[in-house]
């Protein structure tokens, strides 16, 4: 089976660098302290092991302020994917030693809200429900931020007249569907500023998974399922150059039948994939003989 390694694939310089922050506070805790990552540092388990192993826990809760509820004492980490003021100033009052481990891709999301609704813009925040970016950044100002995940909210959406708006979003989206979503909102408010927030490294991994996609049969992505870049390739894939794609967290998840009477696959991975995980499902796709893969 041929193999067509799609570039650029797999971490990002927002994963490297919390992995590293992570790492460094873990190595370096005092003899007894807990240190404890509030959520998965990046969405993905087998980072999260090694974490682990690194002296890192895991507390994972429904939201961010119920999580602190489990941390009692000593260090709390900050996911990549940002954290609301509100739960920063809630961990310092209860003593924690605090470290953030947000991508600075983040940060400048939230500082681009922060600085909107300071000057009296509301903000429209194009999001992912349940997910911690969105929860996070909404945290900056809660009360002049909306949220809205699918093009259908944009037209139940009504504010008082005389409103400023803007617009940003989740730095991991579907580009395509962040436009269709912009482009409505523009339509029922001209107004509004734009903000398009997606994240180069997003970009760049969703281009070139479509641009190869027209050139292989299926595409599998290697990420975890928490992972809203991971999931959004699959999706770009289908929906953008119409190939099927198959995600997989490791190479134990490969199924041949999948590759049935294909020839090219290309291969992508999330920006929370590790490089060894993507090395291990390439190696598998072509150890697969290609008649017998046709054949099943
Ligand atoms: S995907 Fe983008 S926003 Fe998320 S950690 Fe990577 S660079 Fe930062």
């Amino acid at each position: 089976m041929e193999v067509v390694r799609i570039t650029p694939r797999g971490y990002c310089h927002g994963v490297v660098e919390a992995i590293r922050i992570a790492k460094r506070v873990g190595s370096d805790r005092a003899e007894g302290e807990q240190v404890t990552m509030l959520g998965y540092l990046v969405h993905n388990e087998h980072v999260t092991r090694e974490l682990e192993e690194h002296g890192v826990a895991l507390v994972d809760a429904p939201d961010r302020m119920k999580g602190l509820d489990q941390i009692k004492s000593g260090t709390v980490v900050f996911t990549a994917h940002g954290i609301s003021p509100l739960v920063v100033a809630e961990a310092e009052r209860r003593g924690l030693n605090v470290v953030d481990a947000t991508c600075s891709d983040v940060t400048r999301t939230h500082d681009l809200v922060r600085r909107l609704t300071g000057e009296g813009y509301h903000v429209v925040y194009i999001g992912k429900r349940g997910h911690p970016e969105p929860a996070g950044a909404l945290g900056v100002a809660p009360d002049a931020t909306t949220l809205v995940e699918r093009i259908e909210e944009v037209d139940d959406l009504d504010f008082p007249a005389g409103t400023r708006l803007a617009v940003t979003c989740q730095t991991t989206l579907s580009m395509w569907d962040t436009k269709t979503i912009i482009d409505r909102l523009v339509e029922r408010f001209p107004d509004i500023a734009v903000h398009n927030e997606i994240c180069l490294a997003t970009q760049q991994r969703q281009e070139a998974a479509v641009l190869a996609a027209t050139d292989v049969d299926c595409v599998v992505v290697v990420g975890s399922r928490l992972s809203s870049n991971s999931l959004r390739l699959v999706q770009v894939v289908e929906e953008r150059a119409g190939k099927p794609a198959f995600l997989v967290d490791t190479a134990a998840d490969v199924r041949p039948e999948w590759f049935a009477g294909m020839r090219r696959i290309g291969v992508t991975a999330g920006a929370s994939t590790p490089t060894q995980l993507t090395r291990a499902v390439i190696t598998s796709i072509e150890a697969l003989p290609e008649t017998s893969a046709a054949a099943v």
